[in-house]
């Protein structure tokens, strides 16, 4: 059935500048790391998209690798691209990356100049687009110069096939490395995506403050710890969930005591302030001005609405952060 986006999309939607640049996005965006690959039903992710993009979610993340299999995601973005929002593509922005394991042999993976300039032009030819909005290195890489990979993301926005360069998975010591470099290049570094939640806290020690010094926004990534900071294993592990999958969580970690006093204790802190646990865990990544957005991941039209829902209440009083550092813990 053809699509209409809802005409109010934008109507309680804000956004946030991504660093010093021009750009903006949207305190809650939505990822394809996982549930977008070819195991799930097309309808579903294609509910999953239009209701995001009419809750006036305007950024998708998306990498090469996001599946299974490897680059499924980005097929599967491409098919519901074409399908429903191709009137669109100047009202989102669509990122991907490369710096894992792709394909075969010495140049599908790591951070060449080689690897980054043709996994770009596959993932274009995937998500059916002329340009992607933000194109990452994945991970680093110590055995290639930086110069050539920051050499590469330059190239891939000075031939157009990306508008902003993005690192990801960085040291802040790197990160300071990379934004120069890119500077001198005439691309500078827009910005960068770390892990981040309620249970991972290292970007507070050191590499928030340099995103913050070289002008570079933090996009976030798994702000829920992959369900661990939702309601979904408080009652027990559901069948389906991420845990029960065990690829990437496990059952161990989702009954682990320790995990679960902790996150009662949050999920009590939440209710206090008429949240639920997975949105308080959003507005606790988004209370640094520095974290342009949070990416969140969904399996289903439920959680992406639950958690947009939560984009009211981002305030966080003294005392309740001091309490939430008590349970904060990695
Ligand atoms: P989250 O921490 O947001 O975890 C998402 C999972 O949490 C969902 O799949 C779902 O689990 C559960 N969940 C979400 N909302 C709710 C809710 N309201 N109630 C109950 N459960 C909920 O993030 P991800 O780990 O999925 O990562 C998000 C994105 O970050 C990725 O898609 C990707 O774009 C990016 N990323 C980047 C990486 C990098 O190296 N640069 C690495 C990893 C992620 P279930 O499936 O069980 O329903």
């Amino acid at each position: 059935e053809p699509y209409t986006p809802a005409e109010d999309r934008y109507d309680k939607a804000e956004f946030r500048r991504v660093g010093r640049s021009g750009l903006v996005l949207p305190p809650i965006s939505l990822g394809f790391w996982q549930n977008f690959g070819d195991e799930r039903d097309l309808a579903d992710l294609r509910a999953i998209v239009r209701r995001a993009f009419d809750l006036g979610v305007t950024h998708f993340d998306l990498a090469n690798n996001y599946g299974p299999p490897p680059g499924s995601a980005e097929a599967n973005l491409g098919t519901i691209l074409r399908a429903d929002l191709s009137a669109h593509r100047d009202e989102l922005i669509i990122s991907s990356k490369a710096g894992y394991t792709m394909w075969p042999g010495p140049y599908g993976d790591h951070g060449s100049r080689k690897y980054l300039l043709a996994s770009l032009d596959q993932s274009l030819e995937r998500l059916g687009l002329d340009y992607v909005d933000i194109f990452y290195h994945h991970r680093e890489d110590p055995e290639t110069p930086l110069e050539e990979t920051m050499g590469a993301l330059a190239q891939a926005v000075r031939s157009g096939r990306a508008l902003y360069a993005g690192i990801s998975n960085y040291s802040p010591e790197r990160t300071r490395e990379a934004a120069r470099i890119l500077a001198d290049l005439g691309t500078p570094l827009l910005i960068h995506q770390p892990s981040y939640s309620l249970f991972n806290r290292h970007v507070e020690a050191g590499l928030l403050e340099v995103l913050e010094d070289i002008g570079a926004g933090a996009a976030v990534f798994s702000p829920l710890q992959q369900g661990l900071l939702t309601d979904r294993y408080l009652d027990g592990v559901p069948t389906g969930s991420r845990a029960t999958q065990g690829r990437f969580l496990t059952v161990d970690q989702a009954t682990d005591e320790t995990y679960l006093e902790r996150a009662r204790g949050l999920n009590a802190i939440a209710q206090e302030r008429g949240q639920t646990l997975a949105q308080m865990a959003l507005a606790w990544v988004l209370r640094h001005d520095t974290v342009t957005t949070a990416l969140v991941g969904a399996s289903s039209v439920a959680q992406l609405e639950a958690n947009i829902a939560g984009r009211e209440n981002l305030e966080f009083g003294d005392d309740e952060l001091t309490a939430i550092d008590e349970l904060a813990i990695d």
